[in-house]
């Protein structure tokens, strides 16, 4: 295996510096869940590893009204998962992190790491798109947010240029009578990468009808995607079995999938059209029946196929 010199940066700017420094030879990695996959198969060879673990400050969940969620570049799959606040207000994203592999990779995994390696399949990727999240992005000329719509330019690419860190998500506060739920279907459960993910977030209106609704799929196309023509379909609609199905459809068919070990594409587009009716009527029916518990969110995020 490649050596590497190994940095262990305590700041944002320290970190900033040493990848202006050492440019392309160089690596950051955060939970290392990826890159010690990458690393050992020799497929990423960096001469330079840059560790943001003793970074402060990078692994604070918080909350307010005004502000919605932060998710700090350190926050792990597992704190998502154990957020009290997570699993109150943004329900889809306590379902990623759910069906998200085992404890152990759980607990080392970070949320951010997860948008920036830019699988199609990361399980917390379609429901982030469903909350709506927003990106910080720093370098060592400045900051900028970027939706996270706007992050994802292909099968493992994001819009990061050469020296960016991605240090905080923000996710806005869910209107009132929202709800939200993620579903991941593979071959073998949270232990397997998602052969489809889909995630819904929706607001009822004080009239019955949807008010805001995200659609979200993963593993269905080079990169996580809304579905705005299903969206579209169902807002100032009321949450009827027949507006649900017709929104599936519409976003099953604007999926792309691809055949792989995992699916084979038809089957994929079936899958994406199931779950996205599941999570719908999940999400409208808790919009005004009020939270899920928690096991509930853990007993639906996953589905097998057999
Ligand atoms: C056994 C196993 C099972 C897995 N199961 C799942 C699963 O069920 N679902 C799933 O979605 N994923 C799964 N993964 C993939 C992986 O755990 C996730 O993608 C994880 O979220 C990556 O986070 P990390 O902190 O470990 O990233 P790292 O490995 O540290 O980094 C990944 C990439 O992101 C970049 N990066 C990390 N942080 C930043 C940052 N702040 N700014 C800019 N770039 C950054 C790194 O440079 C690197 O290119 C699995 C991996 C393994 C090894």
């Amino acid at each position: 295996m490649a050596r590497f010199d190994y940095l262990e940066p305590h700041s944002v700017d320290e970190a900033l510096g040493m990848l202006e420094k050492h440019g392309t030879a160089a690596r950051l990695v955060a939970g290392s869940t990826d890159f010690l996959v990458r690393w050992r198969t020799g497929f990423w060879r960096p001469e330079v590893v840059v560790c943001m673990q003793h970074v402060p400050g990078l692994d604070r969940i918080d909350f307010n009204d005004d502000d919605g969620l932060s998710i700090g570049a350190m926050v792990t799959v597992q704190d998502i998962e154990q957020s009290d606040t997570v699993r109150a207000r943004y329900p889809a994203l306590a379902a990623g992190a759910t069906a998200f592999a085992g404890v152990q990779v759980r607990n080392l995994a970070t949320v951010v790491g997860n948008i920036c390696n830019a699988s199609p399949a990361g399980d917390t990727l379609p429901a982030l798109l469903a909350h709506d999240a927003q990106c910080r992005i720093v370098s060592s000329s400045g900051e900028r947010w970027l939706p996270l719509t706007e992050v994802f330019v292909g099968p493992g690419q994001t819009a990061l240029a050469a020296g960016e860190i991605m240090t905080e998500l923000r996710l806005p506060t869910p209107a009132p009578n929202s709800g939200g739920l993620y579903i991941k279907h593979s071959p073998r459960g949270a232990m397997d990468i998602s052969a489809v993910g889909v995630a819904s977030v929706v607001s009822i209106g004080p009239d019955g009808a949807f008010s805001s609704v995200r659609i979200a799929l993963g593993a269905v196309a080079p990169t996580p995607m809304r579905a705005p023509g299903a969206e579209g379909r169902l807002v100032g609609q009321p949450p009827t079995d027949q507006n649900i199905a017709e929104a599936a459809r519409l976003a099953a068919q604007a999926a792309r999938p691809i055949a792989d070990v995992r699916s084979g594409a038809e089957y994929r587009r079936e899958i994406a059209q199931v779950l996205t009716e599941r999570t719908l009527r999940h999400a409208a029916a808790t919009a005004v029946g009020g939270a899920t518990d928690f096991e509930d969110i853990r007993r639906l995020a996953v589905q097998t196929a057999w």
